[in-house]
């Protein structure tokens, strides 16, 4: 089993919140396996033609920076090897074959740099964004992670620095929020700073036994996420990773959870609620309980039903 990561600022977070204790600090339920789950459930190591680089989709890929992370959150998709000092970053040698494989394939037009935590390695970040923004095929560069809530006071002007490379495209900035309380005002300071340097910030969650499977916790975090500025995009099911099924709700659980949201958030807090296929073909829609949608009728939010109006040709 790999380490525990705990920023100072972390280890004051779980020492006051139950919720952001059970997904920072091992338990020995991850030793309780049923074997159902996955060592990689994405299946990305079969999926990667050159070092970092994960290519599943034509139009787009996956960069893994670094296995370097601020925090080492117990139910990551990648904790087969986040954290584990040996996978290195990747080498400027390694970007450079990243480029060739991309011109290779026109057809990819989107990055995603995850890892890890990109941003923990500005300066190989910095080094990643000046190579692939220059590609003219590029036309989406997206970043993932989690510093605002593990470490903020690490979203510093290095990182800041970084980040501003990308010009010619739009930057995404894909956070990870999963409980109202990972928004402190050290949090808050960190987003206010991305947002000056970024497109967008889209949430991605995930739903979690014990952390987040209520109704009114989740109504609290995208309320509050919109109000700071960021929008809330996935909510995930957690991916069947070995070591993290004690994290995993009963999925009528979480199709009632969504169902409510649905009704309870303003729209622009609403978000699509998604299985990430195990294999790793993509990301797959769970629909709200209850449209029961035909082509003819369906159903609204009260079960009241309503007629689908067609015009003639
Ligand atoms: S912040 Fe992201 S990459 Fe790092 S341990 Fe958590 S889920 Fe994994």
């Amino acid at each position: 089993m790999l380490a525990t990561r705990l920023s100072p600022y972390l280890k004051k977070l779980t020492a006051k919140h139950p919720a952001i204790y059970k997904q920072f600090v091992p338990s020995v339920k991850e030793e309780n396996d049923n074997k159902i789950t996955l060592v990689d459930p994405l299946t990305e190591e079969h999926f990667t033609p050159v070092r970092g680089l994960v290519h599943k989709h034509d139009n787009r890929v996956l960069v893994l920076l670094t296995m370097n992370c601020s925090a080492y959150c117990r139910f990551c998709t990648r904790r087969r090897k986040v954290s584990d000092i040996a996978q290195g970053v990747i080498s400027e040698a390694d970007l450079d074959n990243m480029v060739k494989y991309i011109k290779k394939h026109p057809k990819i037009k989107e990055l995603i740099f995850s890892g890890g935590d990109p941003l923990t390695v500005p300066v190989i970040l910095k080094k990643a964004l000046e190579k692939f923004t220059k590609l003219s095929q590029i036309k989406v560069i997206r970043v993932g992670t989690r510093l605002m809530v593990s470490d903020p006071r690490l979203i510093n002007e290095k990182v800041l620095d970084a980040l501003r490379v990308v010009k010619k495209q739009p930057l995404y900035l894909m956070v990870h929020f999963e409980h109202p309380a990972e928004i402190t005002l050290a949090t808050i300071k960190a987003v206010k700073k991305l947002q000056t340097v970024s497109t967008m910030l889209l949430c991605q969650s995930v739903f979690l036994k014990g952390v987040n499977d209520n109704v009114e916790i989740l109504e609290e975090l995208f309320s509050r996420l919109i109000e700071i500025g960021v929008k809330p995009y996935y909510l995930s099911r957690c991916d069947y990773v070995r070591g993290a099924e004690h994290f995993i709700v009963p999925i009528k659980k979480e199709i009632k959870i969504f169902t409510e949201l649905r009704i309870r958030l303003s729209g622009i807090a609403c978000l699509m609620y998604i299985i990430d296929v195990p294999g790793g073909m993509g990301k797959v829609p769970v629909p709200a309980d209850f449209w029961q949608f035909d082509c003819k009728q369906y159903t609204d939010f009260t079960g009241k039903k309503f007629k689908v109006v067609e015009t003639k040709k």
